[in-house]
């Protein structure tokens, strides 16, 4: 009984990455990644979490820094 390998440090990188931003992220910034925000104004990011980089032209929004 001895098939639970320690494989180090880089067993963290195991978590999902994000489907938003496509960066993985750890617990403290899981809020980030994964909260709503609703920052009104433009209809492609609102709702979107704060990682999310909108790619709207004509996007005003400082909540979701643009691509
Ligand atoms: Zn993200
Ligand atoms: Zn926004
Ligand atoms: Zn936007």
């Amino acid at each position: 009984m001895n098939d639970s390998v320690d494989q180090g440090p880089g067993v963290a990188a195991l978590r999902p990455p994000c489907p938003r931003c496509g960066q993985p992220y750890n617990a403290e910034d899981a809020a980030r990644h994964t909260e709503p925000v609703d920052c009104g104004g433009c209809h492609q990011c609102k709702g979107m979490p704060a990682c999310f980089a909108c790619g709207f032209m004509y996007c005003a929004c400082d909540t979701h820094e643009h691509g």
